[in-house]
């Protein structure tokens, strides 16, 4: 914690600033007001609920950093959500509430972060499929897959293709109607429009568009009246062939929605951007690291790459730490100022017990199958190949019978599982590539 708390939040927000996304830090960060700051805590504005827990959920390691303890060793913030004051005003005073007819009820029609382009957007397999869908969209808007719907893990680029298919439309298709709003962002402006009672005009703005686009929709989950609204929105302009992105942390049919909504949503293309794989992670970091003038090794890139294998963002962020650590320090970059300045990045965590199931999980990640084909009776090379990484990882750390362990393999015999064992053990001595992956599975156990 820093003395001045008068500076902590200026400086906690310096901070985060650096980190995350513009589009991130405008609709996140930016709206949190400080109102006061205590000795022992701070006292923050919030717009709603939602940006409250974005906050402490996203980055609760570094408010501890510069704002006062509680006793639990937790950042002590007090909140207050501003439209809950603005209503206590508003009752008491007793005064009609004046809504100036002139404000603009659509601010942020045009929040695309300069940044995401599809000519930034590095491709390996893992997205190939999915940017290749955004680009034919983003060529014929409502021409062809519509609605869009591009599903992914945090942090993988699905807020970086939906602002890229935004681009290139404003600058190919000059005339059309573009807006690209958060679901969270939706919610707010629907909220504001029925208290204002100018939910018409929202209606009219929505229905004109000619392409929408929409971040995050996990954020409608069980919200049932937005819900329904935003249905009607979609089903407006889809009828009217205008082409519609939808970005999302899981599929439509994981997504607690209803089935109307979700049925909707299956019509044109589910896209899913999967993790990259090594090399792509090493691309990613490779550009990354030329943008910002630094020359990264090789060996180094890789080096990162192994540690950091679910986020991409995570990538951007240890090549800024990375850089900013060696310039402070005048130091070059080696495998040592990495470990030094990016430890608490690497995805190591406590050991717990290891089980099959675990091996299986990681995997069936690192190797990109499912874990019920690793179970199956499939010899297609793709599968067979992780699950004998698998039994050998199985055998190598898990102190359990032959017999016991091929069970765990959906009934195996312990003599495949031996020769499995065999085989990858052999071909580890040999095979770098291969070597880096079961380290990487082994990591991921620990995780
Ligand atoms: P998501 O919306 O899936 O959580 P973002 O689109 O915000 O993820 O991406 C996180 C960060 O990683 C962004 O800065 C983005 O530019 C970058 N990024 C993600 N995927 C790629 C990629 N394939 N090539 C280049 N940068 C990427
Ligand atoms: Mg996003």
């Amino acid at each position: 914690m820093l003395t001045s708390e008068q500076d902590a939040w200026t400086l906690f927000l310096e901070c985060i600033e650096e980190r995350s996304s513009a589009v991130e830090f405008a609709n996140w960060i930016a709206p949190i007001q400080k109102i006061a700051s205590h000795p022992d805590r701070i006292v923050l504005e919030v717009p709603n609920i939602f940006v409250q827990e974005y906050l402490l959920d996203n980055y609760k390691k570094d408010l501890a950093l510069f704002l006062p303890l509680n006793e639990n060793g937790h950042p002590s913030i007090e909140f207050v959500i501003a439209e809950v004051q603005k209503k206590k005003t508003e009752t008491l005073s007793d005064t009609p509430s004046i809504h100036p007819v002139s404000e603009p009820l659509i601010k942020d029609s045009f929040q695309l972060n300069p940044l995401y382009k599809f000519e930034t957007f590095i491709e390996g397999p893992s997205n190939q499929f999915v940017k290749s869908a955004a680009m034919g969209v983003a060529m014929r808007p409502g021409k062809s897959y519509n609605p869009l719907f591009i599903h992914g893990g945090v942090g993988l680029g699905k807020t970086h293709l939906l602002h890229a298919i935004g681009h290139y439309i404003k600058e190919h298709h000059p005339k059309m109607r573009i807006h690209c709003i958060t679901t969270e962002g939706f919610i707010n402006e629907l909220v504001k429009n029925l208290r204002d009672k100018t939910l018409d005009q929202m209606k009219k703005f929505y229905r004109s568009l000619d392409v929408l686009l929409v971040d995050d929709i996990q954020f409608l989950q069980n919200r049932m009246n937005f819900e329904e609204e935003f249905c009607n929105t979609f089903e407006s302009l889809i009828h009217q062939n205008k082409q519609i992105i939808i970005t999302s942390d899981k599929p439509p049919g994981q997504l607690n929605l209803s089935e109307r909504l979700t049925a909707r949503m299956e019509w044109g293309l589910v896209a899913n951007v999967g993790i990259p794989d090594l090399e792509t992670r090493v691309a990613i970091l490779q550009y990354k690291a030329e943008q910002k003038g630094i020359r990264l090794p090789q060996k180094i890139a890789f080096f990162i790459a192994e540690h950091i294998y679910n986020n991409v963002r995570q990538l951007e962020g240890a090549i800024n730490r990375l850089s900013a650590y060696c310039k402070m320090l005048g130091l070059d970059i080696t495998e040592e100022t990495v470990e030094r300045s990016l430890s608490e990045l690497f995805q190591l965590a406590p050991s717990k017990k290891v089980s099959v199931e675990n091996i299986l999980k990681s995997v069936s990640l690192i190797f990109e199958v499912k874990v019920s084909d690793l179970k199956s009776d499939s010899r297609s090379k793709d599968v067979a190949f992780p699950r004998q990484v698998a039994m050998y990882l199985a055998k190598e750390l898990i102190n359990e019978s032959l017999m016991k362990l091929s069970a765990a393999f959906g009934g195996k015999t312990h003599s495949t599982l031996l020769h499995a064992w065999k085989k990858i053990s052999g071909q580890v001595e040999q095979d770098e590539m291969l070597r880096r992956r079961i380290d990487m599975a082994k990591r991921n156990l620990e995780a």
